[in-house]
């Protein structure tokens, strides 16, 4: 990792000051945690794929008008992202009934949902990431209810466009995790999405197998989460499958 002034080191990626004002650079780590951090290890080569994968998903969806924080990749581990200044809140989008939704509501995993669900959990690891209501990130100004409004929208068109991706490919987007930012420019300000998208923070199963592709595979002990992942960006077409330097870990294709 380089000498430059960190400014935030999160459970999976780190910030360091960007070259420009107005610029971070995001350093994707192998560390992988679940549980709220109960549960950590260090997976060789899962930083890789996940700033591969992030960047061609945030680049497509840049592609499609939605605003993201990123700006460039860097290297293997590391992209140019702007600074924003991040929303409290995780946006879950789920398709299908899994995780935590199986065990709140008592339903059956892998049973669809009638039409696509948003919810919203309030960012804070020490409360274990709660759950919440509209009123309360109104009454706790953590966004306004024209934000709220947004942030539904952008998930919800995220989650049309990416559940197409991947079905293209043969993977069924279950639910994914996404975080918005407000970037400011003078007095105004305007969200865009911030964070990554990657199997860390969606849920992808094989369309036909039902095969788990993401980090459940850590958190049930399944083993071969990187070559779960390996997988996943290789039907995206931006992983070549071989390794050409005699070494072991993911080779990238540009
Ligand atoms: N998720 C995430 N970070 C979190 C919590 C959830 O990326 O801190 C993702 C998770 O990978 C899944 C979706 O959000 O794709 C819904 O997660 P869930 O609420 O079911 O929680 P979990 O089962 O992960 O505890």
């Amino acid at each position: 990792m380089s000498k430059r002034r960190k400014i935030y080191e999160g459970k999976a990626k780190v910030l360091f000051e960007g070259p420009e004002p107005g610029t971070l650079v995001q350093y994707f780590k192998d560390d992988t945690t679940a549980f709220n951090a109960q549960k950590h290890e260090v997976i060789d080569g899962k930083g890789v794929l996940n700033n591969r994968i992030s960047e061609y998903i945030f680049t497509r969806l840049e592609e499609i008008g939605i605003p993201t924080h990123f700006i460039r990749t860097l290297n293997m581990r590391e992209q140019l992202i702007r600074e924003v200044e991040i929303v409290p809140l995780e946006v879950v989008v789920r398709n299908v009934a899994a995780g935590s939704l199986v065990k709140r509501l008592g339903l059956t995993s892998g049973e669809p949902l009638p039409r696509p669900l948003v919810e919203f959990y309030y960012k804070d690891d020490a409360l274990g990431d709660p759950l919440v209501t509209e009123d309360h990130i109104s009454v706790f100004n953590w966004a306004t209810p024209a934000e709220v409004d947004e942030l539904m929208a952008h998930a919800l068109r995220i989650n049309d466009f990416l559940t197409g991706l991947f079905y293209g490919v043969g993977i069924r987007l279950i639910d994914f995790k996404l975080e918005f930012g407000r970037l400011w420019d003078g007095e105004n300000h305007r969200l865009v999405l911030a964070d990554e998208i990657s199997p860390d923070s969606c849920r992808l199963w094989d369309t036909k197998s039902l095969e788990k592709l993401d980090k459940d595979r850590f958190r049930e002990d399944l083993g071969g989460l990187v070559d779960a992942y390996q997988e996943v960006a290789r039907r995206l077409g931006i992983f070549n499958g071989k390794n050409t330097d005699g070494k072991t870990g993911p080779v990238l294709v540009s």
